[in-house]
């Protein structure tokens, strides 16, 4: 049972490219009209259109925005603030411009609309944090949350790549600690795990192309939900570290978060294997940490604290600063940059399947170029996905090679090996039992012989074999219980022992297997024995594959039947024992309820007036389906 508490921020979002142009209405919405907008040094065009567009509800601007809100700097902008006599702070830029806004208003009480211009996150967070010759402090209250933000993506589109990269994995940052917060609710859970998504599918596509309005477009929803996130729940670990690293350290903000990210994931991996599990899926790679590395990677992102200009000698003091266990070997791995362990980074094999999948374009026939093809997809995607070794594979040839030498016409490894593997069942059920008015079809199996000899009605087939005698008695009838006379009605079933003939060396000729007709009411009688659980023959591949997987080998007791009329459609099924072992684990997947019926003793004389003292009797009615024309 998952107990949890969550308030959601009273925020109004507005998203889409060109919102930027709604600000007056924003600011009117809020009851407005004395504006002054902030921001950082990279934003000036947009901070300036923004202020242009205000027309006579711009006050002023401030352009002096720095890095982990400086209190100065806030002093500063405070002047003018009052100087101006501002009602209402629009702030346009990256974390730095939305962390003065949010400085300014907790000082004033005035109302902040946040226009974002990175994936920082902080507009949706009731969270702010400064910086001062002691080092950085945070806070958090409701008021500090803006009232506004207005995602205009069109803002983003000349976010540089490398801050594009560093600042879509800060995002990701929050979303990853999201997943393991001691706050974590579903909520938060399905919001992280979108968000990391959207980004790992935005970001590749904003390196290959910065202007791609989508790939700009996911990374800004995805900024959006990774900040709600980190908004609502306590964060962990790796905000601590990037928090200490930039408030006292002076590295910056989003390419620390870059760096540690992975190897604070690698630290925390395995206490908690299920959101590393999520972000691995979210991020379409086999192992979180090391995947994460790999893709920061491929988009050119930084992986060293060296490269961002840590000194060596500042490792020491920044590990005291944080009391956890293994924090300094932590920031020595980050420190170098030291891929995290985990399998090693997949190769794209795009190009290899989608040239063998070209070389089948010309099949003439559209079912083989369908069936072969796909073929060649799950066989890529399940070489690539567990990552198979050379040694694995040529097991796996040596092993098919084995099951097709073992086959003559009494064994049939390959019909063992797919019956075994569920496949038998699957084309079984696919391709039979579709009419519910029909008795259900079950598995061949390896034991059927063609042309078995004729038998008249009432035989015995079990060649004098030990066992049970018992008495079938079985009607043949169509969908509307009409019996079906001439019907040609193949049986086979093991012996005692659980043996069929064919796997007798001693046994000359068919036994225990027989073809009957069906006479004028449609019905097939005769002798054999009671069938009993067998294991399948466990002296190749398949067997191996059982005793490697600690699998069972038995099939449920059972007797086969395959039943044929003409303008009839084929029906090859089974009749299993009710009550017989391993109903409820047979080792094929072969058990259908509708086709466990009761084996019961005999009571009275045995018919044919046959002097058996102990006898069972089985009766059953096949309804078999006319073949459509
Ligand atoms: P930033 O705001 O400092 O921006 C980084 C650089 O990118 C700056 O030079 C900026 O001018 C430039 N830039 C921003 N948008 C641009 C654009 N569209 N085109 C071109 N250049 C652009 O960095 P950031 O990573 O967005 O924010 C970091 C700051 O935000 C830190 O101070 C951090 O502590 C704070 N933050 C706070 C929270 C919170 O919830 N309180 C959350 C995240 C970050």
């Amino acid at each position: 049972m998952t107990s949890f508490a969550y308030t959601s921020g009273p925020a109004r979002v507005v998203f889409g490219p060109g919102v930027l142009d709604q600000l007056p209405e924003e600011v009117r919405r809020l009851g407005r009209s004395r504006v002054l907008v902030v921001s950082g040094a990279g934003t000036a065009d947009a901070a300036a259109r923004a202020a242009a567009s205000l027309g006579p509800l711009l006050a002023g601007h401030f352009a002096g925005a720095a890095m982990h809100t400086p209190v100065d700097v806030t002093r500063e902008a405070l002047e003018l603030v009052r100087g101006l006599d501002a009602d209402c702070l629009v702030s346009v830029g990256g974390g730095s411009a939305t962390g003065l806004g949010k400085a300014l208003s907790v000082r004033t009480g005035l109302p902040q609309i946040a226009v974002p211009s990175t994936y920082a996150g902080s507009e949706v967070t009731p969270v702010l944090g400064e910086t001062d010759e002691t080092g950085k402090t945070t806070r958090s209250a409701p008021e500090i949350l803006p009232e506004t933000v207005l995602y205009d993506v069109r803002l983003t589109l000349g976010l540089p790549v490398p801050l594009s990269v560093t600042s879509g994995v800060n995002a990701m940052a929050h979303a990853v600690e999201a997943l393991y917060s001691p706050d974590a609710n579903p909520a938060t859970g399905a919001l992280a795990q979108r968000a990391i998504t959207l980004l790992a599918r935005a970001l590749p596509g904003i390196v290959a192309e910065p202007g791609d309005l989508e790939a700009r477009s996911d990374a800004l929803t995805g900024a959006w939900l990774a900040g709600i996130c980190l908004g609502t729940v306590r964060m962990g670990l790796h905000h601590k570290l990037c928090h200490l690293l930039g408030g006292s350290f002076g590295l910056p903000h989003a390419p620390t978060h870059t760096v540690m990210l992975p190897q604070v994931m690698a630290h925390q991996a395995a206490a908690v294997p299920e959101a590393m599990r999520v972000v691995a899926e979210a991020l379409n790679v086999r192992d979180a940490p090391s995947g994460l590395y790999d893709l920061i990677t491929s988009w050119g992102g930084p992986t060293s604290l060296r490269e961002l200009g840590m000194a060596a000698g500042d490792l020491d003091e920044a590990a005291r600063r944080v009391d956890v266990d293994g924090v300094r070997a932590l920031l020595g791995t980050a420190y170098e940059g030291t891929r995290p362990p985990g399998p090693a980074a997949v190769p794209d094999f795009s190009a290899l399947t989608g040239q063998v999948l070209a070389s089948f374009a010309a099949t003439p026939d559209p079912r083989v170029r369908t069936l072969v093809t796909d073929l060649v997809r799950v066989l890529h995607d399940y070489t690539n996905r567990n990552d198979l070794t050379q040694q694995e594979w040529e097991y796996a040839v040596d092993f098919l090679t084995r099951t097709g030498q073992l086959c003559s016409p009494t064994r049939q490894e390959f019909v063992l090996l797919s019956d075994t593997l569920g496949v038998s069942s699957m084309v079984d059920l696919l391709s039979n039992s579709r009419t519910p008015q029909t008795t259900p079809s079950a598995v061949l199996g390896p034991f059927y012989v063609p042309g078995p000899p004729p038998e008249p009605l009432g035989a015995d087939i079990a060649g004098g074999l030990p066992g049970t005698p018992l008495w079938a008695d079985v009607l043949i009838a169509d969908v509307a219980g009409q019996p079906v006379a001439g019907a040609v009605v193949d049986v086979w079933q093991s012996n005692d022992d659980g043996f069929y003939d064919v796997q007798l060396p001693e046994q000359a000729g068919p036994v225990l297997r027989a073809r009957f007709t069906s006479d004028t009411d449609g019905r097939v009688r005769f002798w054999t024995i009671l069938p009993s659980e067998y294991p399948i023959p466990d002296d190749g591949p398949v067997g191996q594959m059982l005793a490697a997987t600690g699998r069972h080998q038995y099939r449920a007791p059972h007797l086969h039947f395959m039943i044929s009329a003409p303008g009839y459609r084929r029906l090859v099924t089974q009749l299993f024992v009710a009550g017989g072992a391993y109903l409820d684990s047979d080792t094929v997947f072969g058990v259908k309820d509708d086709l466990i019926v009761d084996f019961a003793p005999g009571s009275g004389a045995p018919p044919d007036g046959r002097a058996v003292e102990e006898w069972h009797q089985v009766s059953y009615t096949f309804r078999i389906a006319e073949e459509k024309p």
